[in-house]
């Protein structure tokens, strides 16, 4: 294995499921400063902005401080860790990373195994494809013949996941073919997929949603193995997909490519445990590792309300080992294990890593994508999890989740940021020289990334990739139906429409720019009327005032207005009540301002303060 390409494999390990994620909303922010052991808690992606505020420094200080390092960036650009500690440690600060500890972000906290606790895992696999390619009739040889036979009466049961033997490696099959279940989870945060099958008929050919299944995977950057299905049928063309596979990047290995592909037929159950064994190979390269002797914490497949049983969820072990008796909090529920069992039906008492099992024992039903972590004490469990319902219904999660999702994105160098663009139009022609065009658009520190193109109205899948990708979609000459304008505006994904290609180009140019620098609106936040006036020699006059309404700032701009007109507009240089200096004096008290290089101030005028506010886009 290639050097770099094991520096991405490490690098993906690192985004996987628990990166933690940071919301940039004020109330709930973490940072802090204390002047007195000066540390600057590092969250990621923290901006120049946000780092220059937690070194009680400005801006353009921040900015030359950067400089001086050689970094060009501008205020919103995030920065990475290593710069930070320069700058900081330049003002003797320390940098220390944000701990979480709070139960209830549990999906946050970083778990931090000792190398040596870490045992290698079974890769979890999706299989992906266009409609009728052969996905669920993979899913069932596949199970039929790993699974079933070696359990007496071989009865199996779907309980949306299931492990299988190959040759004494284990191999994790998510048995819900499709994209739709992998993209939504993904856009909830959860990543489970570690290599995804797409199967691609070998009569039919790479169609629509064999790219989009592609466009998934890569955009999860999770390995993908070909399977190209059918090879059985009189018309089964071989070479063919290989060729179509090569035009999309997706290079066979034997032609000298990176891609895997494997020739099968699941309906005649040819070719089966080859691309089992790719699969090991490819898992091999890919150095999944868990630490089976810690509590567990995972993912949630499947989850129903049955009868006889109460709540029923497929969950997958993600780490540590998962034990009958062992409670959990899962979203916003919680319970104590009570069975666990496996895709045979067969009753389990510990489920290890990478193992999905069917459990039983939760209060209320969650949902496919959340994620579950034992804890040791039920009472603390119920409390966490009564906790995290309560924050809920505040919209709390609701924003994490936003965030989570560029958080996805997040590039592995911090100081580049890629907006991700899903175009659809009316022609290949007018698609093609869009993409063209949108792709060599030059904005520093930005890549415009196209996740997908393709010929057709924007459809839900589109919104759906979107939210995964966190992408804008484009429709150029296309239209969404209601429907799907609903389900974006529900989600949150910008649709936006054009007929002229270059007023595309512009808009994106334009949001680019936008995107680095902020807009500010002038707010005005308090007036005072000046009822006396002081001149003291070397110091300039001091103007004694009364804040009429709002409040005033030190850091405030300010006008000078007679008889309503603005004869001044600059700087308040000082503002005192009585001797000492204040940030704010609000309104109904009296105070001593002086305004920058600005001495004519007169008994009655008023000063109004203002403040420029980042006019959020
Ligand atoms: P999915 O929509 O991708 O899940 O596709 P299915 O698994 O439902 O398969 C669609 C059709 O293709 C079914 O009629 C299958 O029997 C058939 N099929 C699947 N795999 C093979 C194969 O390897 N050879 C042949 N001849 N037919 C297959």
């Amino acid at each position: 294995m290639s050097k770099r390409y094991k520096k991405e494999v490490i690098e993906k390990e690192k985004e996987r499921d628990f990166k933690p994620q940071t919301q940039r909303t004020s109330g709930s922010r973490k940072t802090t400063v204390s002047m007195k052991n000066k540390v600057v808690t590092y969250i990621p992606n923290m901006t120049v902005a946000d780092v220059a505020k937690e070194l009680g420094i400005s801006n353009a200080e921040m900015m030359r401080k950067l400089m001086g390092l050689g970094v060009m960036t501008t205020i919103n650009q995030s920065i990475d860790r290593d710069t930070i500690e320069l700058v900081a440690i330049d003002l003797g600060f320390k940098v220390e990373d944000e701990v979480i500890t709070d139960l209830t972000r549990f999906e946050e906290i970083i778990v931090e195994d000792d190398p040596k606790d870490l045992k290698s895992r079974p890769p979890i696999v999706t299989v992906l494809g266009h409609v009728d390619h052969g996905k669920t009739t993979l899913l069932d040889t596949i199970r039929q013949t790993r699974v079933a036979a070696g359990e007496a009466g071989g009865i199996t049961q779907h309980i949306g996941a299931y492990q299988v033997d190959i040759k004494g490696q284990k191999i994790t099959f998510i048995d819900t073919p499709g994209h739709a279940a992998f993209t939504e989870m993904r856009a909830r945060g959860a990543q489970v997929t570690d290599i995804c099958v797409v199967v691609v008929a070998a009569d039919d050919g790479v169609m629509p949603q064999t790219i989009e299944a592609i466009d998934h995977a890569r955009n999860a950057k999770v390995p993908i193995i070909i399977a190209i299905n059918k090879i059985d049928r009189p018309q089964a063309n071989i070479e063919q997909i290989k060729s179509e596979l090569a035009k999309i990047d997706l290079t066979p290995e034997e032609w000298g490519g990176k891609t895997p592909v494997v020739e099968i037929s699941a309906l005649k159950k040819i070719g089966i445990d080859e691309l089992l064994e790719m699969i090991v190979l490819v898992s091999e390269l890919e150095e999944l590792k868990a630490n089976p002797d810690r509590a567990a914490s995972g993912t949630v497949i499947e989850a129903k309300l049955d009868k006889g049983r109460g709540v029923v969820a497929t969950i997958i072990i993600k780490n540590g080992t998962l034990k009958v008796g062992d409670n959990i909090v899962c979203g916003n529920t919680y319970g104590k294990i009570r069975t666990m069992s496996d895709g045979s039906k067969k009753r389990v008492s510990k489920a290890l890593p990478s193992q999905p099992v069917e459990i039983t024992g939760l209060l209320e039903v969650p949902e496919a994508g959340d994620k579950f972590i034992a804890i040791e004490d039920e009472r603390e469990a119920r409390i966490v999890s009564e906790q995290r319902a309560a924050k809920q219904k505040e919209g709390v999660f609701i924003r994490q989740k936003r965030a989570s999702l560029s958080a996805l994105f997040k590039q592995k160098e911090a100081a580049e940021k890629e907006l991700n663009l899903i175009i659809k139009g009316d022609t290949q022609g007018t698609i093609e020289a869009l993409k063209g065009a949108l792709e060599k658009i030059n904005v520093e520190g930005f890549v415009v990334n196209v996740v997908r193109s393709s010929v057709g109205a924007i459809t839900e899948n589109d919104i759906t990739l979107a939210s995964a990708a966190d992408a804008i979609v484009l429709g150029f000459n296309v239209r969404p139906i209601a429907m799907v304008r609903d389900m974006a505006k529900s989600m949150g994904i910008e649709i936006r429409l054009y007929t002229v290609i270059y007023q595309a180009i512009e808009d994106i140019e334009a949001a680019l720019k936008g995107m680095l620098e902020p807009e500010y609106e002038e707010v005005v936040i308090g007036q005072a009327v000046i009822r006396e006036i002081f001149k003291i020699s070397r110091i300039g006059t001091i103007a004694g005032c009364y804040v009429t309404d709002g409040s005033i700032k030190r850091n405030s701009g300010v006008r000078v207005l007679r008889d309503g007109v603005v004869i001044y507009q600059g700087k308040l240089a000082s503002l005192k009540r009585f001797k000492d200096d204040v940030r704010e004096v609000a309104q109904g008290y009296e105070c001593g301002m002086s305004v920058e290089n600005y001495n004519d101030l007169k008994e009655g005028d008023v000063l109004e303060a203002f403040v420029d506010k980042e006019v959020e886009k």
